[in-house]
């Protein structure tokens, strides 16, 4: 038996996770409730992928209709249970999607009349001007409001969900190691050897140190998306808010076929937007301050610069949705993740106790814990 790092001879744990971010860190608690001991190998010292990058905005509406949004549903659930007892502040509950335009009206009637509509309100004008004034400033004519989203801050959420595992849930996280092998008995780290009787690989956008060929063969690329911080516009925002250009983004909305006349609209009048990848999301933070975004940009390597003109169309949606001159931008950053041209997700099997999981769309922080559940179930030989 192979010599490890964590007790000598014999496994260091019943399931080694590569990869901290969310999606390590929910298979990490998927196993933890199984009753298995997880170790978590991250090769950075703190938590810097896309998981700290991104609104830790929790999107169940709009989400595609089937897998995708039952999975939001049940991650949603998860991040309910969890965060009041590993002391994250659920910021935010709830969506409120304001449209401007008939086309965009049009769509959010037709997804209210969806499944996934049921429990969201669609109001007009006139109804949302009276019940939410601070977002009616730009004179909707129709704001769909969504209960079912959470909004966490995802800088301080992902290091204390790790610290909770790793002080609550037996799970070890041991950081500055970069994993550069995976067999069937276990891994060959910077630090060694790891065995284990199961390997979970959540490598985020890394494609090239694990299974490259295996990541290769999905069609992946990257996607580089900018964010901004605004001041405290001097109101709370009763939930999180999306825009039209959210409506032919989120497949939930742009799969219905009243978002092709949308669509049409939006290449006539917001044309640049479009190529930039730019749709409107808006949360707030416990301090008042706004994180907006975002724009997406695609490719094998994409470059590490934040050109204005990009945030500028990002900050001409905020004004045209909000109705209120952006406050001062106050920090920037980019972040990435992986993306595929024709799936969410993906969940590969190099060997029958080896999984390899990558979220290939903005959709992990909403997906996660239910991603994970499925693969520990599938390991544990419950599903087919
Ligand atoms: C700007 C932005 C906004 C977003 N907005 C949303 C949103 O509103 N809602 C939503 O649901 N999703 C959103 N997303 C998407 C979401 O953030 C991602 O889908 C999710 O964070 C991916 O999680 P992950 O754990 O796979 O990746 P990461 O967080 O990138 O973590 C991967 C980890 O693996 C480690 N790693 C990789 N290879 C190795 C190795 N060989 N050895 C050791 N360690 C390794 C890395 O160091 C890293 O810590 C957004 C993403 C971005 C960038």
């Amino acid at each position: 038996m192979a010599r490890n790092r964590a007790g000598g001879m014999g496994k260091a744990a019943d399931v080694i996770i590569v990869g901290a971010g969310i999606l390590g860190l929910a298979h990490a608690l998927a196993a933890a409730r199984r009753g298995l001991k997880a170790l978590v190998l991250d090769r950075d010292a703190q938590a810097n992928g896309a998981s700290v990058r991104n609104f830790g905005f929790v999107t169940v509406t709009g989400q595609q209709a089937g897998a995708c949004w039952r999975r939001a549903m049940r991650s949603r659930d998860v991040w309910e249970e969890v965060a009041p007892q590993a002391g994250i502040e659920v910021l935010q509950h709830g969506l409120a999607v304001l449209a401007r335009r008939a086309e965009s009206a049009a769509v959010l009637e037709a997804f209210a009349r969806t499944e996934m509509g049921a429990g969201c309100a669609l109001l007009d004008g006139a109804e949302a001007a009276r019940r939410f004034p601070d977002l009616a400033r730009g004179a909707p004519r129709a704001l769909l409001w969504s209960p079912h989203e959470r909004r966490v801050e995802s800088r301080e959420a992902i290091p204390r969900l790790a610290a909770w595992l790793e002080a609550t849930q037996g799970v070890a996280i041991r950081r500055n190691i970069l994993v550069r092998g995976v067999d069937e008995a276990g891994v060959d780290t910077s630090a060694g050897r790891f065995a284990a009787p199961r390997i979970v690989v959540c490598p985020g956008d890394d494609f090239l140190t694990l299974f490259p060929e295996r990541i290769a063969a999905q069609g992946v690329t990257k996607c580089k998306l900018h964010m901004l911080r605004l001041a405290d516009p001097g109101f709370r925002l009763p939930a999180a808010v999306m825009s039209d250009l959210g409506l032919v983004r989120y497949l939930g909305y742009a799969e219905l076929p009243q978002a092709e006349a949308l669509r049409h609209v939006l290449l006539r009048e917001q044309r640049a937007q479009l190529d930039n990848g730019v749709h409107l999301i808006v949360v707030q933070s416990a301090d008042g301050s706004l994180v907006v975004g975002d724009s997406h940009h695609y490719g094998t390597t994409p470059d590490p610069f934040q050109p204005e003109a990009v945030d500028a169309l990002i900050l001409e949606e905020f004004r045209a949705a909000l109705g209120i001159a952006p406050p001062p931008v106050i920090a920037r950053w980019t972040g990435i993740y992986a993306s595929a041209p024709d799936r969410l997700m993906f969940r590969d099997a190099p060997a029958p106790n080896i999984r390899l999981v990558m979220v290939t769309s903005g959709t992990g922080a909403s997906t996660a814990f239910a991603i994970a559940e499925e693969t520990l179930a599938e390991l544990l030989g419950e599903s087919a």
